[in-house]
């Protein structure tokens, strides 16, 4: 052991395992293991992106304003609620190193997006995780895990990596449930995605109150992952607490750039979005056709569930062996289960033929 050691919380963080891009041996892959989105990037983005090279000796604009109030245009939100940061990652790491902390805890679902946990263990917080009912974050279950220590509560609506979504009013009665002392942080990363009319991102809660955050991405639909680019829309108080503790430059310049352009982008949403909605169903329906458990999902992906984990491992094998790359869930204790990015038409369909080969033996 060296002699030079971390805080005792960090040593118990598994390294976060992200989508594998590469199959040894295979030179045509298809990545259907991080959500990125089927479309690529934005035409417009890429343009902005090119016209920065010459410029990239300056600095970028500390405080994001001008891609602030494109979002604040976009989505109709007011720009000083706002604050971007390198991917909606590290807003969440500064909400929890900001309101967390030891002695604190931080309250998530069972299978919640892996990052809360990583992010409260680095702070230092008691990290609570509550039993789901159909892979279903369970409203009463995470009020009864709120005890006199906790600070945060985090929830991914739709949930990475179930697909699974609470509507807006259950959404609603857990901000309710709570004490007025504890921080509630609605993940929205899919938000874009989702097209069941009882749903809400979460800016009604974020403005009604006090205590509700919401993030955002510019890593799913708008098709940026590779830039880092996320948001989130917070009270003029939080907001405060995260322009004090977030890098001076925390966004790059390019990033701003391509962000403007991906929202500028005209019928990108509505067309990813009808894709999804087509191809989404047209997956599950194909996958449930051949014995598959798929649970339903309003994100850019599915879970499909084979019962077991070696049947899961089998089933990855089978679809590595045609260049497809999905996602194995053993680090959201679902070993049994493959979560599959919604991709283009032709991929879906490679997966479709794969694992209905696999099913038949
Ligand atoms: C992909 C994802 C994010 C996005 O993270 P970025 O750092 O913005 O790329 C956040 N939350 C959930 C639930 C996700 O699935």
């Amino acid at each position: 052991m060296p002699a030079l050691l971390p805080r005792p919380s960090i040593l118990s963080i598994e390294p976060y395992v992200g989508g594998e891009s590469k199959i040894p041996g295979v030179n045509r892959i298809v990545k259907l293991s991080s959500n990125e989105g089927a479309f690529g990037v934005p035409p417009a983005a890429q343009a902005a992106y090119a016209t920065l090279a010459a410029e990239l000796h300056r600095y970028p604009d500390g405080h994001a304003t001008a891609l602030r109030e494109a979002i604040g245009a976009r989505f109709g939100l007011d720009p000083a609620r706002i604050v971007c940061g390198n991917g909606s990652d590290e807003i969440i790491q500064h909400i929890i190193l900001a309101y967390g902390g030891e002695g604190t805890e931080l309250v998530m679902s069972a299978h919640g997006f892996v990052m809360y946990e990583v992010s409260g263990r680095y702070a230092g917080c008691q990290v609570i995780k509550v039993p789901e009912r159909n892979l279903t974050a369970d409203v009463d279950a995470m009020l009864a895990a709120v005890g006199p220590r906790t600070r945060l509560m985090f929830l991914a609506n739709p949930n990475n990596p179930t697909g699974s979504m609470l509507p807006a009013a259950e959404v609603a009665r857990l901000r309710a449930g709570l004490r007025e002392d504890v921080l509630l942080v609605l993940d929205s990363a899919y938000a874009e995605y989702v097209t069941r009319p009882d749903y809400d991102p979460g800016t009604a809660l974020v403005e009604a109150g006090t205590n509700t955050v919401m993030t955002r991405t510019f890593s799913k639909v708008f098709g940026l992952g590779g830039i880092r680019l996320g948001w989130c829309y917070a009270p003029p108080h939080v907001i405060d607490i995260l322009n004090r503790v977030r890098g001076p430059f925390n966004v790059n310049a390019p990033a701003m750039v391509a962000g403007i352009g991906a929202l500028a982008e005209p019928g990108w949403v509505e067309t990813s979005v009808a894709h999804n909605d087509a191809w989404r169903a047209r997956l599950s329906d194909g996958l449930r056709a051949a014995g598959i458990t798929v649970h339903p999902s309003e994100g850019n992906f599915i879970l499909a569930d084979f019962g077991t984990a070696e049947r899961a491992k089998a089933a990855d094998a089978a679809l590595k062996a045609r260049g497809l790359i999905v996602r194995m869930m053993h680090s959201y204790d679902l070993p049994q289960a493959l979560r599959i990015t919604i991709g283009t038409a032709e991929d879906c369909g490679m997966v479709l033929d794969a694992l209905t080969a696999f099913m038949r033996g």
